[in-house]
């Protein structure tokens, strides 16, 4: 196992366009970072989690979701795009690098989009309701998007405060995670 710390808001990397990724070139590492990135999203109970939320720049995010009596539903996505959008969502969204931050996110109810999997084969997935919000969200951070900035200006002003707060809280988490035992 391998818990990596989840960058939050604020660090440059979570705003910045993440890399495409050369398949045969990230081939060999690519097992590793996925076993660090799946860890890290289930410790923390998440349902995905994008590269550069642990300090990665690039173009991959996994996603994991609970289905009632079946496995889970979990993909990678290697360089997504989204290429099919209909409808609309309007609902609650939380962040693995907002911790405590939950705000109502005008989202696409259903999307189709191409990627590479972990094998490096291309792949099209039809997503809906709470996989094609969670496709959404990684897509935005590999784009250096991150969810607030979908909010309107005002409601993100009003949000101001409220974030001041939880990034004091965040730091204490750091702080007291790098303490020997
Ligand atoms: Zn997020």
């Amino acid at each position: 196992m391998a818990i990596k710390r989840i960058c939050k808001y604020g660090e440059k990397i979570l705003e910045k366009k993440t890399r495409k990724i050369n398949f045969d070139e990230l081939k060999k590492n690519l097992p590793a970072i996925l076993v660090d990135m799946f860890d890290t999203m289930d410790a923390v109970g998440g349902i995905g989690l994008a590269a550069n939320q642990i300090g990665l720049d690039l173009r991959l995010a996994v996603i994991k979701i609970k289905r009632e009596d079946e496995e889970p539903l979990s993909i990678v996505i290697i360089n997504p795009e989204i290429v099919e959008k209909s409808g609309t969502l309007y609902e609650e969204e939380g962040c693995l690098s907002f911790p405590g931050l939950f705000a109502r996110i005008r989202r696409t109810a259903k999307v189709k989009m191409r990627a590479i999997n972990e094998k490096g084969m291309p792949i099209e997935i039809t997503a809906e309701g709470l996989f094609a919000k969670a496709v959404q969200h990684e897509l935005d951070h590999l784009d250096g998007e991150v969810f607030i900035n979908r909010l309107p200006l005002m409601s993100r002003l009003k949000l101001k405060p409220a974030l001041i707060k939880l990034k004091s809280q965040w730091k204490k988490i750091d702080e007291s995670k790098m303490k020997p035992m």
